[in-house]
């Protein structure tokens, strides 16, 4: 298993359907653990970590989340990073076994695949 953290910047807005300031445009500095297994290696490598860069960090930093997440809760921007990476399935080299979204401290989603 490899690990890979990004703090990604970035702004969202909740559609929540009671008060709250998150329905409004703010950001968050979002610090991402990702988890990826695989059942071999691959140029003793499980995955190129640029690979993770590419599939996750460059497609959100300094970005406006509800352009490319549906309703960007961290639960939604945590199953999205999975998506990014892959989900475990037969034949599939290598897969993301977990993420972790701390969005502001003490604010943490965790979400094992
Ligand atoms: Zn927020």
């Amino acid at each position: 298993m490899i690990k890979k953290r990004f703090e990604v910047s970035a702004s969202h807005q909740l559609n929540l359907p009671y008060e709250s300031k998150c329905n409004g445009l703010h950001g968050h500095n979002w610090l991402i653990d990702i988890c990826v297994n695989c059942n071999e290696l691959e140029n003793n490598m499980v995955i190129d970590f640029n690979v993770l860069k590419e599939k996750v960090f460059l497609c959100l930093d300094h970005k406006h989340l509800n352009d490319i997440i549906p309703d960007p809760t961290v639960e939604n921007i945590a199953y999205w990073v999975a998506e990014q990476i892959g989900f475990r399935q037969e034949g599939k080299r290598y897969w993301c076994s977990k993420v972790v979204i701390q969005e502001s401290e003490g604010n943490v989603c965790e979400f094992t695949c």
